[in-house]
């Protein structure tokens, strides 16, 4: 078992959703968090706030993943402020859904830069920092519509795909460094992102849900934790945290 304490993690996207679940949860273990987010600094801001208040250490980074120079200031802000990287969580991610027929170019671009291109940026500025870590983590959270594909979500499902070849080639790669890297595919997780859903379409996702309910963010946030704290022998791996809708 790895001891977290003082470990340094980088979660992009760290200010809503699973991201705020995965910086809150990590604090809560000891780690250092730099929460990662594109615009809304309140809620990046809160997320530090509660985590000071718990007594945990955060600070908050604007940086837009998908653009290489925002990207090395928030590495760069990380080893200011921190000193080290010991894990990364790519966890920023947007959704533009429209059938293939009726998505943009524009709509194509984005959803790649956001999910998929942005790891080739974090990752090649982190990496030497984790490679200087005694049990360097990096956690790509993926989704399960990378794996059943998903109607109106090509661009969506191509980047989450994506994400998972890129895990087991770069496991392959950095096994032999003592980094291990690992995608999280969480299925159908109670955030903005699936309330904004038709209120009939999440009817339908419950019901087919083997568990009969949404997944919760901490749930995801747990997953992570598992695999920085007891993941030294796992990597290259997909975790599922769906209620058993994909097996
Ligand atoms: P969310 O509630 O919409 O939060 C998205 C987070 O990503 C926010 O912190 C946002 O920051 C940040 N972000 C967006 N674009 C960014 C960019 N270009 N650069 C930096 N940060 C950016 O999303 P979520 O539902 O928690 O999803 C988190 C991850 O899990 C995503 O990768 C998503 O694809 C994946 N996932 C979600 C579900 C689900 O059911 N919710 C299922 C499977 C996978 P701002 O607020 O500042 O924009």
């Amino acid at each position: 078992m790895v001891e977290l304490t003082d470990k340094v993690a980088i979660v992009t996207g760290g200010s809503r959703g699973i991201g705020s679940a995965i910086s809150s949860e990590l604090a809560r273990n000891g780690v250092k968090v730099v929460v990662n987010y594109q615009s809304n600094s309140e809620s990046a801001e809160k997320v530090v706030h509660a985590i000071k208040e718990s007594g945990g250490q955060a600070i908050a980074v604007k940086a837009d993943v998908s653009k290489s120079d925002d990207v090395l200031n928030l590495i760069n802000e990380t080893i200011n402020q921190f000193g080290k990287i010991d894990i990364l969580v790519n966890n920023a991610g947007i959704t533009k859904d429209r059938t293939f027929r009726k998505l943009s170019q524009d709509d194509w671009n984005q959803v790649i830069n956001v999910n998929l291109n942005s790891v080739y940026n974090t990752i090649s500025s982190a990496l030497p920092h984790l490679m200087e870590s005694e049990a360097g983590r990096i956690i790509n959270i993926s989704s399960i519509i990378g794996q059943t594909g998903g109607f109106g979500q090509t661009n969506y499902s191509a980047a989450k795909a994506g994400l998972i070849g890129y895990t087991k080639s770069l496991a392959l790669e950095l096994a032999r460094k003592r980094v291990t890297v690992n995608a999280v595919c969480p299925g159908f997780i109670e955030t903005e992102m699936v309330q904004e859903m038709p209120d009939k379409v999440r009817e339908q996702i419950i019901a087919s849900v083997p568990v009969q309910r949404l997944g919760q963010a901490i749930e995801v946030a747990r997953s992570v934790l598992f695999l920085c704290k007891d993941g030294e022998y796992i990597t290259g791996q997909q975790l599922n945290i769906n209620g058993g809708l994909y097996m």
